[in-house]
């Protein structure tokens, strides 16, 4: 191993600005962009690895103590990888963050399938259960034929003349920091580095056919309407053997007939008489989880809330259910007989209560009938 200060040909000495200046030097020297041969781009590495390590003052001053740092322990090095020359120099030039990188370097490869997006129905019981339901798409699927290459059975996929299977083409130009290379995606092969002399007959080349598929998807308790899920990698194939985009499934809840949904609670206004109101009542109540009893103490008013913990809608991430929440209601007789009308006219008067005279007469009874 060489030594750093050496390789970055300053002295030991050296200002932190003075080793910025001579790893970008070396750097529009060495860098891969700009040198084709092969031993430039190990020696930009070797250069990269002691920028590295000599421009943190921290790891400076170990390798000053200790020499180079065990490459196993240290790990490998991206830095100055993954980015153009012009990257790394704006880097370096903006003073670095390190660990930035943006991949390794090498051929794109054929391009990512399409994102799909579907929307599913769901009942709402579904969404305080949980239910799995089978999702369709029309979608790109790998071609059978020519299994994604494109190319047709017998035949071969060949490297590309124009790039020579990089998938891109790079043009030499003047720049203030001197000669630079900018690399384009090719246009002869679409940027896959492959030329298909002879196409699948069955896709024409791309490499993919459009079928409908079915997935059965779990659609988690907790989820409503709004809620989006996304299914990796069930979106449509890429061209040409390119990886899948995903599938992103947007849900839809019917709305209950009396249960409304507020946040993870389910609230339910019910209507109960004024006399079980009065008198108190034990009302078998039927919840989405089955039977539950309400007691209706006696003298409860209109508007009062009875909570049954855990009855609700389970939270989608995490544990424990919302609460069901059922406020009654007092309703008003409005079909009293005769005989329960002289009760309540009883009633009244022995509470002293001032209520309407009785109607009497024909167009009364008619108004009854009508109503
Ligand atoms: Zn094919
Ligand atoms: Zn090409």
């Amino acid at each position: 191993m060489s030594d750093y200060y050496e390789l970055l040909e300053v002295s030991s000495t050296a200002s932190a600005d003075e080793l910025k200046k001579a790893y970008r030097r070396l750097a529009r020297q060495y860098h891969p962009d700009v040198n084709p041969a092969p031993e430039a781009e190990a020696k930009f590495k070797e250069i990269s690895r002691a920028y590295e390590t000599l421009s943190d003052p921290e790891r400076r001053a170990r390798y000053d103590r200790f020499g180079p740092e065990d490459a196993g322990a240290a790990g490998p090095s991206n830095f100055g990888f993954g980015g153009g020359l012009d990257d790394l120099l704006g880097m370096v030039m903006d003073g670095f963050g390190f660990g930035g990188g943006r991949g390794p370097r090498g051929r794109p490869g054929p391009p990512r399938g399409a994102d799909l997006e579907t929307v599913v129905d769901l009942a709402f019981e579904d969404t305080v259960f949980g239910t799995e339901k089978d999702v369709t798409v029309r979608t790109a699927v790998t071609c059978p034929d020519c299994s994604g290459s494109g190319a047709a059975e017998g035949t071969t996929v060949t490297t590309c003349s124009d790039c020579g299977g990089a998938g891109q083409v790079r043009r030499v130009r003047q720049s203030f920091l001197g000669q630079m290379v900018t690399t384009n995606p090719c246009g002869r092969c679409g940027a896959s580095g492959e030329m298909i002399a002879s196409p699948c007959n069955r896709c024409g080349g791309d490499g993919r056919v459009t079928e409908e598929r079915t997935y059965p998807v779990e659609m988690p308790a907790g989820v409503d309407s709004g809620t989006t899920l996304r299914l990796t990698g069930r979106g449509a194939v890429g061209p040409r053997g390119g990886p899948a985009g995903d599938l992103y499934v947007h849900l839809r809840v019917a709305a209950h007939p009396y249960l409304v949904r507020q946040g993870d609670d389910l609230h339910h206004r019910l209507p109960i008489s004024f006399t079980q109101a009065a008198l108190g009542a034990t009302i078998a109540y039927e919840s989405l989880d089955g039977e539950v009893e309400l007691v209706v103490p006696a003298g409860t008013q209109t508007g009062t809330v009875f909570r049954f913990r855990e009855l609700g809608v389970p939270q989608v991430r995490g544990r424990g259910r919302g609460d069901l929440l059922v406020e009654v209601a007092i309703e008003t007789p409005t079909d009293l007989t005769e005989e329960q009308e002289e009760l309540l006219r009883r009633f009244a008067d022995l509470r002293g209560e001032q209520v309407a005279e009785p109607e009497k007469g024909f167009l009364a009874r008619l108004r009854s009938v009508i109503r």
